[in-house]
């Protein structure tokens, strides 16, 4: 008789959206001449740029060609893709990538979940709150998260992150064996400074921790003294593997197209007590258990990373800064209390006389008719805060604002 992953039987069922979904419809079903504005949304808005509709189109040229034809290719993504990963993505930075310490993937997404493949189940997991759903799920599946304890799980250290701490979570007491960070982060919008990221870092070394480093808002970074990629720590290569997407860099939600850096110092140890590299180990899952990436996305990617596919993009990105710009002054002008919004798309809300993030929802959506997304859904220290994202047209963005203003 088959069996099935009964760990699959243990993830808590995801309400957020289609409970706004739900709570949206019915708002608009009573009150049909409302015109609803959606502040909720995390998907970039189209088109693509052109560099890059240019590059998809001469790829399908190419597909047309018996000379220019692509099969199969390298199942971790052709030479040329990750050499131009590593020229221009990270010897700016100052850091030396080989090319086979780059992976390219369909995103980010995959990734994040497919990467403990080549670590043991027993790995003790560590996790910031509030939270991007996947490092959560993604645990629960592979079976490394326990049982759900009615506000957590039993076997992760969920590493809270507030205004208290500035959003960067405080070393647990519990050591882990496998920490997730996100930053620029998803649901709230703040980053970790060089000194935050560094104490993580160190910290990561000292205990023989691995990173997982999910920057794929790492385009939004404007400050200074905000790192665009966990490599730019000393000792980083020695702790983290960097997960990055074309999706928010590029509008590529669609196209999908991503990489995973695992450098060749990061070292795990075995059953055996040996030290063994990891990289290998990735390329042999990678080898083994995916085909490679489209090669029509692949050449897109690479028009992404060109002087004039770096300007086009950043000029896009330009818009969404200035979106969180308008939602972040416009909630300040309010006496809100605010945060992100400058290095990432997300601005992160606490929600006025104590309301909790599903009473603020409803309230917004009854005065205002403006959809957030209640904080509550990416983790219990989410509750009490909304989120508002700069994904959308400046207009609606701009209309919404001034509803809020005149509440
Ligand atoms: C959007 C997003 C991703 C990107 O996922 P893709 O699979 O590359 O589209 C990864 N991590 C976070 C936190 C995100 O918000």
């Amino acid at each position: 008789m088959i069996q099935i992953n009964s760990e699959f039987l243990k993830l808590r069922k995801s309400y957020l959206f289609t409970e706004i979904v739900h709570r949206t419809r019915a708002y608009e079903q009573e009150h049909p001449s409302a015109k609803v504005l959606r502040l909720g949304v995390g998907d970039v808005q189209g088109p693509l740029v052109p560099v890059v509709i240019d590059a998809l189109h001469k790829a399908v040229e190419d597909m047309a060609t018996v000379e220019r034809f692509h099969g199969y290719g390298l199942e971790e993504g052709p030479l040329w893709l990750r050499q131009r990963i590593a020229d221009f993505d990270y010897t700016p930075l100052g850091i030396h990538l080989d090319t086979d310490e780059i992976f390219i993937s369909d995103g980010a997404g995959s990734d994040l979940g497919n990467i403990t493949d080549i670590l043991a189940l027993n790995n003790r997991v560590a996790i910031a709150d509030p939270v991007y759903p996947a490092y959560v799920d993604t645990s629960v599946m592979a079976g490394r998260a326990g049982d759900w304890m009615e506000d957590h799980w039993s076997d992760i250290i969920m590493l809270p992150c507030n205004p208290q701490n500035d959003f960067c979570p405080a070393l647990p007491d519990e050591t882990p064996d496998l920490i997730y960070l996100c930053s620029p982060n998803n649901p709230t919008g703040t980053a970790l400074t060089y000194d935050q990221l560094r104490m993580w870092v160190d910290y990561a070394r000292r205990v023989r921790a691995l990173i997982i480093f999910d920057c794929a808002y790492e385009a939004f970074v404007q400050d200074k003294d905000v790192p665009h990629s966990i490599y730019e720590i000393e000792g980083a290569k020695e702790c983290a593997i960097e997960i990055r997407s074309f999706s928010k860099t590029a509008g590529f939600t669609g196209v999908r197209c991503g990489y995973t850096v695992v450098p060749k110092a990061l070292y795990g140890r075995a059953a055996d007590g040996r030290d063994v590299q990891l990289n290998p180990l990735w390329l042999r899952r990678v080898c083994t258990k995916y085909n490679g990436t489209s090669y029509i996305s692949e050449r897109a990617a690479e028009a992404v990373l060109t002087p004039e596919g770096y300007r086009q993009t950043r000029e896009q990105i330009a818009v969404y800064h200035h979106n969180a710009q308008l939602i972040l002054s416009g909630l300040q002008g309010i006496g809100m209390e605010v945060y992100g919004g400058v290095n990432s798309p997300y601005i992160w809300m606490r929600t006025p006389r104590n309301m909790s993030s599903w009473e603020y929802f409803d309230y917004l959506l009854g005065t205002a008719q403006v959809v957030c997304t209640p904080g509550v859904g990416f983790g219990r220290e989410g509750e009490g805060f909304v989120r508002f994202s700069a994904f959308g047209m400046t207009e609606t963005i701009e209309e919404a604002m001034q509803r809020i203003r005149q509440l």
